[in-house]
């Protein structure tokens, strides 16, 4: 005799079979179809500290996530005022994703209020961006009594688009742990994000010659350049086949900026562009009047062309510095969101590269 079961087992028997049905139905092409929209799959609630995490885990995530940020795009990351409600939104959360060093040094006591175990450090929703990534400016001793705010490395990650990419990939790993029955959506989404850094970075043509995974070994090892001048492809030097961001930025490779914040260390990594001193005379620590006199006189007596700032830092200040000393003012977003049309990580480094290219060809 079959025994009828609860209203609880029913309804999970039906959800089942419909699954399994929905598995196997094949499609147009007799591939069976993906479960994308079946309707338990309520989109997996994610919480990130930045908003250039929010729409990384967009892409990844398409429509199986919801996705709030708790920073507004255009204030300084180190120096946030979280409103009360994030803590609950915390307490909600499957997946939190922030950087894991001092970036947000506002998380912790988010966390403490939101009593979520989940997106605690070490629970399977819990997403760290620096995870894998090789830092930069790592002190030798952890000393904030000067004031620094980069104690354990430079925490400005994303303003690289291969260190961005490793984010991306720490972040399609935690929500493949969060939901393992839509990882197919997440790697795929991954491998859709990966193909457009690589061409956005070198270009189709040098893409299609020698693979992406190739360029970004030879990226990471800082042989690319070395490697693209002394190979030739079809009778001609590869480095002729750039494209891409690094093509764009010819112009300033090799060049010296005077910077506000040490917001840049990844990308004068990859870009072979660099900040030679900053306004701030510490990270997060704001600059002297004295101290900004001698900025002054460097980039006059060192002839540097471009003050390069994150659009967060007083107008008015950087404005005074590049009138008193001749240098061109690039004030650009550090996130998506701030400037009308650049609202995801591709035209966000298209504005940093565009805008500097520009400065630096014309002085
Ligand atoms: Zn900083």
């Amino acid at each position: 005799m079959v025994r009828a079961g609860t209203r609880g087992e029913m309804t999970m028997m039906i959800a089942t079979a419909f699954l399994a049905a929905a598995l196997l139905s094949p499609g147009t092409d007799g591939a069976p179809q993906p479960p994308r929209s079946l309707p338990h799959a309520a989109a997996i609630r994610v919480v990130a500290t930045l908003p250039v995490y929010a729409t990384l885990v967009k892409e990844i995530g398409g429509d199986e996530v919801e996705v709030t940020s708790i920073a507004n795009p255009n204030e300084d990351a180190h120096f946030v005022r979280p409103k009360p409600s994030f803590a609950l939104d915390l307490r909600r959360a499957q997946a939190f994703v922030t950087t894991g060093l001092d970036l947000e040094l506002w998380v912790p006591p988010l966390l403490d209020k939101a009593r979520n175990p989940d997106v605690l450090e070490g629970g399977k929703g819990y997403i760290t961006a620096y995870t894998g990534i090789h830092l930069l400016e790592v002190p030798v001793s952890h000393d904030r009594s000067a004031g620094d705010v980069h104690v354990y490395g430079n925490p400005h990650l994303t303003t690289e688009p291969l260190t961005t990419l490793q984010i991306a990939r720490n972040i399609a790993a935690g929500l493949d742990r969060v939901a393992p029955d839509r990882a197919h959506v997440f790697d795929a989404g991954l491998a859709r994000f990966t193909d457009r850094i690589y061409r956005k970075l070198y270009g189709d043509r040098l893409v299609e010659i020698l693979g992406g995974p190739t360029l970004e070994q030879l990226s990471l090892k800082g042989t690319l350049f070395g490697f693209l001048v002394a190979n030739d492809y079809r009778g001609r030097p590869l480095i002729q086949d750039l494209g891409g961001w690094l093509k764009e930025a010819e112009v300033f490779r090799g060049g010296s900026m005077i910077c506000y914040h040490k917001n840049w260390a990844y990308f004068e990594d990859r870009f072979q562009v660099r900040c030679v001193d900053y306004i701030e005379p510490k990270p997060g620590i704001p600059p002297t009047p004295g101290h900004v006199a001698e900025i002054i006189r460097k980039i006059q007596d060192q002839r540097i062309k471009v003050l390069l700032a994150a659009s967060y830092f007083d107008r008015s200040k950087v404005e005074m510095v590049a009138e008193k000393s001749g240098a061109t003012l690039v004030r650009v977003p550090m996130e998506p969101g701030v400037l009308p049309g650049v609202d995801d990580y591709f035209t966000l480094v298209d504005t940093w590269v565009s805008t500097l290219a520009a400065a630096f060809a014309k002085s």
